[in-house]
């Protein structure tokens, strides 16, 4: 029998790869949308099933329209991905940031609780919530956490509540702990968007400088295709359990910049790129690198894409995109 899975931020970037991941497996896929003044669909058009999803009307502070999604719904697997997912946002509406990625949490497994018991949840938590500390310059399952903005503090709260909602009622809940990733739909607030897009835009004559905050600040990047896919492993498993999931490596700003910008056939980046203090936030992350040894061992996940494939596959997708955009005008 086909199974039924409900993914919350469906109109995101993780919610559009994971959709055409579940769908590709014979899921029937209900996707919770909330109003939007935006164009909502952007996304699942780029990855062409628009209409090969159902959507639910729902946003994660109204309890009664997660009640309802689930009713009408009724899913085996939940997949919790909505989020205010900006760190830079955090800071500016720390409330909201905290109703939908906490207490919205919160109000979703509740519901989960009491019509659909026998459900699965993922929950979409954070390598932020580690903030800067680690273990010889790593973060396992075992890293302390030290979130270090309102969005950390958030998810830090719903990775604990999804936890003990598991120990307390036996539900099968699991957090992905999943560090950057990215691709040709990250939303273009972040920083490697950002980049991908200025790179195309330059390129193509429209941009003449490109404005960022701290360029020695190292991630550990890998694609959302790739991260999706260990989602879906985390529900499969006999028993729930949390996951790091990330590539190991890391990279700075700096070298994305220098990538990016080869790639478009532009060699010296530094000539497009300023500091601009704005940019600046309160407490800065310096450097992220996950150890996902659990996620290799018992879910055999591991990331297909590299950092070089993933730099290219944006600034190609920006390139064509700005391109098309041109001709347009
Ligand atoms: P995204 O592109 O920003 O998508 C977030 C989604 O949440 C959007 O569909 C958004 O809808 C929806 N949403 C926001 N507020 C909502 C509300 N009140 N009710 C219902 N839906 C709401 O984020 P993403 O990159 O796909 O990330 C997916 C999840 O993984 C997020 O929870 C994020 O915090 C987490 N995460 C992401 C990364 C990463 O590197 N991408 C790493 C670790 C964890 P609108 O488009 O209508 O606003």
């Amino acid at each position: 029998m086909n199974r039924t899975a409900l993914v919350t931020g469906i109109t995101g970037q993780d919610g559009g790869y994971l959709a055409k991941l579940l769908l590709g497996k014979g899921y029937r896929v209900f996707g919770l949308m909330e109003r939007s003044t935006r164009y909502a669909f952007a996304n699942l058009d780029y990855l062409g099933i628009t209409g090969e999803v159902d959507y639910l009307d729902g946003d994660m502070t109204d309890e009664a329209s997660l009640v309802q999604a689930l009713r009408q719904a009724r899913p085996d697997e939940i997949y919790n991905l909505a989020a205010q997912s900006f760190v830079g946002t955090s800071w500016r509406q720390p409330i909201v940031s905290t109703e939908v990625n906490a207490v919205g949490v919160l109000r979703l497994l509740d519901a989960m609780r009491h019509f659909v018991p026998a459900a699965r949840f993922y929950q979409a938590s954070t390598s932020e919530m580690f903030g800067n500390s680690h273990e010889d310059g790593l973060q396992t399952e075992n890293t302390p956490f030290h979130p270090r903005s309102p969005y950390a503090i958030a998810k830090l709260y719903a990775y604990w509540i999804v936890n003990n909602y598991k120990e307390s009622y036996g539900l099968f809940c699991a957090n992905g702990i999943l560090f950057n990733h990215e691709s040709p739909i990250r939303g273009r607030e972040f920083v490697t968007r950002k980049i991908t897009d200025a790179v195309a835009r330059i390129k193509h004559g429209l941009l003449d400088r490109l404005g960022l905050g701290n360029l020695d600040s190292e991630r550990d990047w890998g694609f959302a295709g790739d991260y999706v896919d260990a989602m879906w492993r985390m529900l499969q498993q006999e028993q729930p359990g949390n996951y790091i999931i990330s590539t190991g490596e890391t990279h700075s700003i700096r070298e994305f910049l220098s990538m990016a910008f080869a790639h478009a056939g532009i060699d010296d980046w530094e000539k497009y790129v300023y500091i601009d203090p704005a940019h600046k936030r309160p407490a800065e992350l310096h450097s992220l690198r996950g150890k996902s040894d659990k996620a290799r061992k018992e879910l055999g996940w591991k990331p297909q894409v590299s950092f070089e494939e993933l730099v290219r596959m944006m600034v190609d997708a920006d390139l064509e995109r700005v391109a098309k955009e041109k001709a347009a005008k």
